[in-house]
């Protein structure tokens, strides 16, 4: 499981063309190593010059962004700072149309929660204040 992070790898990785343990695993290397992230910049520099597709672009592009899973917890306030951070820095400093786009449709889906809950609140609210209207009724 703790085979060297090559080239190869990395590549694979960039291209979205490996398993989710590999993912998390590479991901963790970046974090960790300095030498790893100089490999991947330096990978990227050289594909640079091969790939101008929109394809290649998009893809690099991409991968900084932060899943949708993680843009969901940055709208719940819910991850570590240094996440938080890199995640507000994506979205408002390079101002990732995806990521923008993303985050604008979990806050819409948020905000019909939200109402669906309050609507829920009043829902019991009503049942339960009506339910005591036959008692005052038996009494009068
Ligand atoms: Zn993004």
């Amino acid at each position: 499981m703790t085979a060297p992070i090559t080239r190869e790898l990395l590549s694979a990785y960039v291209d979205d063309a490996l398993g989710e343990t590999e993912i998390a695993r590479i991901e963790q290397a970046l974090r960790d190593s300095d030498v790893i992230r100089q490999q991947l910049t330096l990978m990227l520099r050289d594909r640079d010059r091969g790939e101008h597709s929109v394809g290649a672009i998009w893809r690099r592009n991409r991968l900084s962004c932060p899943s949708r899973q993680q843009v969901g917890s940055f709208l719940l306030g819910v991850l570590e700072d240094d996440a938080h951070d890199y995640i507000q820095f994506h979205m408002q400093t390079i101002g990732c149309a995806y990521c923008l786009a993303n985050l604008a449709d979990l806050q819409a889906q948020h905000q019909a929660g939200a109402d669906d809950q309050a609507k829920q609140r009043r829902k019991r609210l009503f049942q339960s204040s009506a339910g005591l209207l036959p008692a005052d009724k038996k009494k009068k």
